[in-house]
């Protein structure tokens, strides 16, 4: 067994609890260092519940420590997307093949279950209200602001994960080394947290198993179930412009604005100007960077090396991917810390940057292409085909969401499926047109090249 280390983990987020567990069970000594309260004891971002969709990847990492099942206990499967129109109509879309959904999990309840599940640990020990403030690399040595002292702690690491975020102080002090590459860059919108409660028996005023949207172009609202009957809404909104957060200043503003926009849901959101105006507004950001360690010292995981805007639902998932992977590696490396590092990030960079882009592409399908009846067609017509040929085609949400092929496999596929698609449309007016002999010969054609070009990139990897 590899030589047990001091480990510390700076933010006890999901992934840093997450990972805490993977480090422990290979009989290292982890210390969890957290800025903000213990959020078991105390009441955080206002109260609101919170949700996030887990697929097939973060329960991959979550099987790893013994947990999947419990959690799929509580947590709420999102078997499609249900799309709401201006009218109030609706249109149901698959997300998968039958048996496969997302889950609505609440993001606290999960990050809670974690740590119940790591503290009793005796090699895991969290230490709450510590907030790193500096960090020289090359000493190890951290400068944390103790929360309930008001007093500044020095601590020396051994080996130390940058799992706080995607703001995080250890990336921080890594990008004032020599020759570090770091981007930012935040989308034009932001979003609000809003609620739609149970419904007046206790039960959900919408369909439980889907997760519901309302595209408008411009704007959009989605909305994810909670166990309580209550759905999570969040409002992707322009920060400024004709209507936006900037524009939208009175109750009545707002009123006008969402009557005109998701009239089905107004009546569903009886504290909506009072969710709206003392809510805060979060910013969308995408983080890349590289390196992500510092020789044998220091490694950045989850948000903290690759925060993604929320549109694929992935970067939790990738978070928990990171652990999985870096798991694995563990194997391969014994004790040779800065070769893991550098492998790690080597191979999972590239499927990081790959699920970046996804996400913002996602954005853009989400928030105008759902509501379109061709894109809705090109659907049905492409989950024909995945059904048709199971082993040739999957389609690219799947790839991400139901699989754990590589984030950046998943995108170049998908890249060439998408050209597929925009010819086999071509001859396609309705779902009856897909058994047409033309349009089967063009598939078939066009599949060969796909499997020859799918075996090239097979060898690559
Ligand atoms: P975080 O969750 O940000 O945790 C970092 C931790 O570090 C925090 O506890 C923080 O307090 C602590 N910390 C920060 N700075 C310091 C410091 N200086 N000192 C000590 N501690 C510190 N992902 C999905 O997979 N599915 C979804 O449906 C989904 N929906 C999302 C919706 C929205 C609106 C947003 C914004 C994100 C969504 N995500 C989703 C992404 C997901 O929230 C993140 O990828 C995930 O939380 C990353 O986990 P993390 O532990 O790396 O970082």
């Amino acid at each position: 067994m590899t030589m047990r280390k001091n480990i510390t983990i700076m933010g006890a987020g999901l992934v840093g609890s997450l990972l805490s567990l993977y480090l422990a069970k290979r009989g290292h000594k982890v210390d969890i260092y957290e800025r903000r309260p213990d959020m078991r004891k105390t009441v955080l971002d206002g109260g609101r519940s919170i949700n996030l969709a887990l697929s097939d990847r973060g329960f991959k990492a979550l099987r790893g420590i013994g947990i999947e099942e419990a959690v799929r206990k509580v947590a709420i499967p999102m078997h499609g997307r249900m799309m709401h129109d201006e009218q109030g109509s609706l249109t149901y879309q698959p997300y998968g093949k039958e048996g496969q959904s997302i889950y609505s999990v609440s993001r606290a309840g999960l990050n809670a279950a974690l740590m119940d599940l790591s503290e009793p640990n005796p090699d895991i020990t969290y230490h709450f209200n510590r907030q790193l403030l500096d960090l020289d690399l090359r000493q190890s040595k951290a400068t944390l602001r103790n929360h309930e002292t008001g007093k500044l702690e020095e601590l020396q690491t051994e080996l130390l994960f940058g799992a706080d975020g995607a703001f995080s102080m250890v990336r921080n002090a890594m990008q004032k080394t020599e020759r570090y590459n770091y981007s930012q860059s935040y989308l034009e919108y932001g979003y609000k947290e809003l609620t739609i409660p149970a419904a007046a028996d206790g039960g959900w005023a919408l369909e439980k198993n889907a997760l519901h949207i309302w595209p408008r172009g411009k704007y959009m609202m989605i909305a994810l179930p909670n166990l309580d009957g209550s759905f999570t809404c969040t409002l992707f909104f322009p920060y400024e412009g004709e209507l936006s957060f900037e524009s939208i200043k009175t109750d009545d503003d707002l009123l006008q604005f969402f009557l005109q926009t998701f009239p089905d849901a107004v009546p569903l959101m009886p504290d909506l100007a009072e969710d709206y105006f003392s809510n805060p507004i979060g910013s969308l950001v995408t983080v890349k960077c590289f390196p992500w360690s510092y020789e044998d010292k220091a490694l950045l995981i989850g948000d903290a090396c690759h925060a993604v805007v929320p549109f694929y639902g992935q970067g939790m998932n990738a978070g928990f991917e990171d652990i999985f992977v870096l798991n694995q590696m563990l194997d391969d490396f014994d004790g040779d810390w800065e070769n893991l590092f550098k492998a790690f990030e080597r191979s999972r960079k590239p499927d990081a940057d790959a699920i970046a882009d996804l996400a913002v592409m996602n954005f853009i399908e989400m928030r105008d292409k759902v509501a379109d009846p061709r894109f809705l067609l090109r659907k049905r017509i492409e989950s024909r085909i995945s059904a048709q040929y199971p082993d040739k085609w999957i389609p690219l949400y799947s790839m991400v969401t139901f699989t754990d092929l590589p984030y950046s496999y998943a995108l170049e596929m998908g890249r060439v499926q998408d050209k597929i698609m925009k010819k086999v449309m071509r001859h396609i007016q309705s779902v009856e047109d897909y058994d047409k002999p033309e349009v089967q010969k063009l598939l078939e054609r066009q599949l060969v090249k796909k499997e020859k070009l799918k075996g090239y990139k097979a060898q690559q990897v």
